[in-house]
């Protein structure tokens, strides 16, 4: 590891730390952890074999190869991406909100420690506030932003690249930018703060990951 590389690892680490007293003061479970490997194995850690577990669109889980883990027939998956049908898989969105485990990435978390969403169809946010036991999200320190507003901005800048990502057809993924449009694609639907964990502490369990996953 560089001179450089090694500093910007111990200054995340020490956002990781600070963020991770505020989020704890708000009643989640969290766990740092260096690399992207470790995410699999920390999950290994917290699921119960043969449990339910569903997942919200995220790159965050892709990257650390969650879903190869959740294919592995050690638990009972309810895999969205391999439904045939919009049909089916709206099915799938229903049915994840009496899994054990949901599991999904976050968009942003403010260094208070709320945590933010931004949805397309609102079937991740929804999950995410109410219906599934427990809910494990994966997120890098490259989320943390100071607060609500720098929050937003992140997500009006990085939302084209979801977009592209997904090979929609809004305004954005031509001009690179935020046109606010009015598409039938647009992703930028439902924009959600989960202030604490409150009513049901340690529902949420966070894994924060010092290496840059996702966008
Ligand atoms: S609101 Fe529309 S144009 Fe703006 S980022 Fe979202 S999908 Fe793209």
């Amino acid at each position: 590891m560089g001179l450089r590389e090694e500093l910007w690892t111990w200054k995340k680490e020490k956002v990781a730390e600070k963020v991770a007293e505020n989020l704890r003061k708000r009643k989640h479970e969290i766990w740092i952890v260096k690399e992207r490997k470790e995410v699999v194995e920390k999950l290994v850690e917290l699921i119960p074999e043969g449990s339910s577990v569903a997942v919200g669109g995220s790159l965050s889980l892709m990257d650390a190869g969650v879903l190869d883990l959740l294919r592995s027939g050690r638990y009972n998956f309810l895999d969205r991406y391999a439904a045939k049908s919009r049909e089916e898989m709206e099915e799938i969105f229903r049915k994840s909100f009496s899994v054990d485990y949901f599991l999904s990435g976050v968009n942003a978390i403010t260094e208070d420690g709320r945590l933010v969403f931004l949805d397309g169809n609102g079937n991740r946010v929804a999950a995410v506030i109410f219906g599934p036991r427990n809910v494990i999200l994966i997120a890098s320190v490259n989320k943390i932003v100071k607060d609500l507003e720098e929050a937003r901005e992140r997500l009006k800048f990085i939302s084209p690249m979801n977009a592209k990502r997904l090979n929609l057809t809004t305004p954005c993924t031509v001009t690179g930018w935020c046109e606010d449009c009015s598409s039938t694609q647009r992703i930028c639907n439902y924009f959600v703060v989960v202030e604490t964990g409150v009513r049901w502490p340690g529902r949420f369990k966070i894994i924060l990951v010092i290496e840059d996953l996702g966008l």
